[in-house]
């Protein structure tokens, strides 16, 4: 499928940095059919169980992958790099090609197709990532006052095991390391480039929030009838939309929900530039360092457990 080639016109929705494109449609309108990611069959939390954290790490030999403290975080300074002056938001693992990725936890996955390169209205290129794979996860109880994360596998093999909406068990193969430098893979070395997204698939990223408040307060954003502006809040309408109000008069516009970019250089909402793994020093914060949270969900986890207290021999 071509998921970039067309945009929706949504009539309610008019202010030009948020938009649905089909992409944002398609998941919006998929997500009600989708297995509930707690179905009586695979629900894990029996009192046997209970001993296993609900993450581990998304491939054998992760931490040394790693090749030291990983690469979260790291200002790209390379000339001639398109991704230069950016931050990198996840951890490059430099495992050979075939090596299996699984599924960190219980989820659903929200994407799982091959990236081509294309161009936005800006005429910015955004790069081929290859095979790419997305699962939500919920926490339950939330996690620092997290309810849900999103994992992304990027870099993929073709062959990926999973499809939009499948229901995932934690360890669940997910698919492979992509070839070196190939088209499956996006044409990079081999390895997994692997990020964790605070917060649901379909949100308003921080950052956005941030633009849509500060608009508010300077020029105004358009609404149906009076302009918003001054000090705003945001109710949620839909997956897919959210109500912005004037505290002050109550005036109100709906904006379509971004379903990606958390860089304001990739000012279109798209899964590939949100996952392109790189965006600015403020957005680094929306991600999660994965070796360290990971670590921390198992130690904590599975300390905590009475069960392990009560094991057998
Ligand atoms: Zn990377």
């Amino acid at each position: 499928m071509a998921p970039f080639s067309t945009r929706l016109p949504i009539a309610a929705v008019t202010v030009a940095l948020l938009s649905v494109d089909l992409l944002s449609v398609e998941l919006s309108a998929q997500s009600p059919e989708a297995p509930p990611p707690q179905s009586p069959a695979a629900k894990p939390a029996t009192a046997s169980q209970a001993t296993a954290a609900r993450f581990e790490f998304p491939t054998d030999d992760y931490q040394r992958g790693l090749r030291g403290r990983g690469n979260f975080g790291v200002l790209i300074t390379a000339k001639g790099s398109p991704f230069a002056g950016s931050y990198h938001l996840a951890e490059d693992v430099w495992l050979p090609a075939g090596t299996k990725v699984r599924s960190i936890g219980n989820g659903v996955v929200r994407y799982s197709d091959f990236s081509p390169s294309w161009k936005d209205d800006a005429g910015v290129v955004h790069w081929n990532l290859g095979n790419v794979i997305v699962v939500e996860h919920a926490l339950d109880p939330p996690v620092a006052g997290l309810t849900h994360v999103c994992s992304f596998y990027v870099h993929l093999g073709a062959d990926r095991r999973v499809a939009l909406g499948d229901t995932v068990q934690k360890g669940q193969v997910l698919g492979c390391i992509g070839k070196d430098r190939s088209e499956e893979n996006g044409l990079y070395p081999a390895h997994l480039h692997f990020g964790l997204h605070r917060g649901p698939y379909h949100q308003i990223p921080p950052s956005w929030r941030r633009e849509v408040e500060t608009m508010a307060r300077t020029v105004g954003i358009v609404g149906d009838r009076a302009p918003v502006r001054g000090e705003v809040e945001f109710v949620r309408q839909s997956p897919s939309s959210v109500l912005v109000r004037s505290k002050g008069d109550g005036a109100t516009v709906l904006l379509s929900l971004l379903v990606g970019s958390t860089a304001p250089e990739h000012p279109p909402a798209d899964i590939m530039a949100w996952c392109s793994g790189y965006g600015d020093r403020q957005t680094v914060d929306e991600w999660l360092r994965p070796s360290k949270w990971i670590a921390a969900r198992i130690e904590a986890e599975s300390a905590s457990s009475p069960a392990s207290a009560r094991a057998p021999k």
